[in-house]
């Protein structure tokens, strides 16, 4: 199979398991996955897992990057804060359903190498930096929708103050690391949130900082 057959495969596998979004399913035919991969792993870059990432973190299942994209339902003028950019695969694929991503990772050789992958393929509207990202990222609040990319026991209040009225937070959160419901929340008002669970999932934790 070659890469094309390899992403229609890919694609038709998403709408298989409840990718309905034409958004979603475009950015995910459109960002190429092989440039965020270690280049061990570039043949598999399509097959519908999650894949090694250096310092024993993983780039995301195509699947659950795009069901998190689909339930943060994007429009093209969001501002979307990524929490755990590892790759930068996930953000490059919000980034193709928003005007700006900007996206925070603790472990700063990631960080370096996910905003080098983002630069050589010229995308402008993903911004990477170094840091807690538990904290999110004040300075460029308020965000329209905020997707936490690994688990933890509850929402760091941070992220909810940094969220919109209307606004929309995507997190995989359990007591425990290894059952993790991937959780929607909304925040209706000021103090007001509704919360949807999407099902199980399963993600690296989410740390706090160590600097
Ligand atoms: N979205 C990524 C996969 C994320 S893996 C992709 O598409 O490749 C989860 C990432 O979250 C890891 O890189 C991990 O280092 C990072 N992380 C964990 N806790 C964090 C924190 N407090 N702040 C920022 N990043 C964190």
């Amino acid at each position: 199979m070659d890469r094309d057959q390899q992403r229609d495969l890919m694609l038709s596998q998403l709408q298989q398991r409840g990718i309905t979004s034409p958004r979603v399913l475009a950015a995910m035919r459109d960002v190429p996955r092989e440039s965020f991969v270690l280049p061990d792993f570039r043949e598999d870059a399509y097959a519908d897992s999650a894949l090694p990432l250096t310092h024993k973190q993983t780039i995301s299942q195509p699947l659950i990057v795009a069901l998190m994209a689909q339930v943060l339902e994007l429009k093209p003028g969001d501002r979307v804060l990524e929490v755990g950019t590892g790759s930068g695969y996930a953000a490059t694929v919000l980034g193709n359903l928003c005007a700006e991503v900007f996206t925070v990772e603790r472990i700063t050789d990631l960080a370096i190498t996910a905003a080098e992958t983002i630069r050589q393929l010229d995308i402008q509207n993903v911004h990477v930096r170094f840091g807690d990202g538990t904290k999110g990222w004040p300075a460029e609040s308020l965000y329209d929708a905020i997707s936490v990319a690994a688990g933890g026991d509850h929402v760091p209040s941070a992220l909810l103050d940094q969220l919109a009225i209307g606004g929309r937070l995507v997190i995989p959160l359990g007591s425990k690391p290894d059952a993790l419901a991937l959780v929607r929340i909304r925040k209706i008002d000021k103090d007001r949130y509704e919360q949807e669970n999407f099902g199980r999932v399963y993600f690296v934790p989410l740390l706090p900082d160590t600097t």
